[in-house]
């Protein structure tokens, strides 16, 4: 299969407008379309249709168990696949959407077991991008769209990163320049009585406590748990990882740059490239190694944006290992450890 780049350029409504239209035509016959949302790019299907949920699974290599987000844009679209929605959640989609943030509800009929992997309850996002709203719209309202990575791999935040890993396997990849977040949204259970965190993304625990009060958190999520299973089950598998073994080290400052030095000349010693991720406050401070910064501490925002760019970096420099600082664990920094968590596969080094 050919892949069709498209670009939306700045400033061409019009045509732009045509373009989104034909991607949406090609959701609406069946087959998928590659597109910006402000989180990740999202690798999108009619989310009513199985057979074109279950081209999605094939596309990414991803586990038959591993529910698809269901994008939608208008609140209109939300009661027709969701058959209750609590007051709480009205509230937050009041304050959030669009936006990064993720709701799961019981589901209707109308969505299909391939769409949720099985399940009874059904995972919902109206995104903040507007090519990704005027898309939803152009394919008949439902898009289901999981990250537009092979399943494992660092989530694509720029459309070269999605052509790198979806090239001939599927028919179009509109191209709207880099996301602006860049790490995937939060995702919120509101199935049970209690709402519960399944996945920390850039709306915060405390951002959503200002709306709604308690939230839990999912215990499959803390670190220390590691028995206890997540309960989205995409958060249970390597993920996020690139080709490297990537090692996180973690403590105060100094001793982690310290440890970092070491662990590089050691895998030099050893013939082994290694690769450091470093922020604009402590680049200097590395004496070997392939050196970057993944932004600034000052903003952790931008350490978000950068994440998943610098490890598919990485990869194409062929290192064979990644030493990464750690993040603080408040606000976006806790996605971003999240994530790194994962990448690692929980190889972490304590100093
Ligand atoms: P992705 O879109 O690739 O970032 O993955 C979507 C995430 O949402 C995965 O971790 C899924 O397991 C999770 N998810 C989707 N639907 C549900 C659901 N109904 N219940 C729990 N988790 C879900
Ligand atoms: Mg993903």
């Amino acid at each position: 299969m050919k892949t069709i780049v498209i670009k939306i350029e700045d400033n061409q409504e019009i045509s732009n407008r045509e373009k989104i239209h034909t991607a949406g035509k090609l959701i609406q016959d069946g087959g998928l379309v590659a597109f910006p949302t402000e989180t990740v790019y999202g690798l999108g299907a009619d989310a009513l249709n199985p057979d074109a949920a279950r081209k999605i699974y094939q596309a990414k290599g991803r586990p038959s168990d591993n529910p698809l987000i269901i994008h939608i844009a208008s609140m209109e679209s939300l009661e027709k696949i969701a058959s209750f929605v609590p007051p709480m959640a009205r509230k937050m989609a009041e304050r959030f959407w669009p936006g990064p943030l993720t709701m799961i509800f019981r589901k209707k009929d109308i969505v299909p077991m391939e769409t949720t992997g099985g399940l009874d309850t059904v995972a919902v996002r109206m995104p903040g991008h507007p090519v990704a709203l005027e898309l939803i719209q152009a394919a008949g309202g439902y898009i289901a769209a999981p990250s537009a990575n092979t399943s494992g791999r660092p989530s694509p935040t720029l459309a070269e990163h999605v052509a790198e890993d979806m090239q001939g396997r599927i028919p179009m990849i509109l191209d709207g320049g880099a996301v602006g977040i860049g790490i995937e949204s939060t995702i919120v259970d509101f199935s049970e009585q209690t709402p519960m965190v399944l996945r920390p993304g850039y709306i915060t625990l405390e951002m959503m406590r200002q709306v709604i009060g308690e939230l839990k958190m999912d215990p499959g999520l803390i670190e220390e748990n590691s028995d206890v299973h997540p309960r989205a089950p995409g958060m249970k598998y390597r993920h996020y990882a690139p080709r490297a073994e990537l090692v996180l080290v973690n403590g105060a400052q100094e001793k982690v740059q310290e440890k970092i030095n070491e662990l590089v000349r050691n895998a030099a010693l050893s013939g082994k490239t290694a690769g450091v991720i470093a922020t604009d406050e402590s680049c200097g401070y590395y004496e070997c190694g392939i050196v970057k910064s993944i932004g600034t501490r000052r903003d952790e925002d931008t350490i978000a944006r950068h994440l998943y760019r610098i490890l598919r970096e990485f990869d194409q420099q062929d290192v064979d290992m990644i030493y990464s600082e750690s993040f603080s664990s408040l606000g976006i920094g806790q996605a971003v450890m999240n994530r790194l968590r994962k990448a690692a596969g929980q190889r972490v080094i304590e100093v």
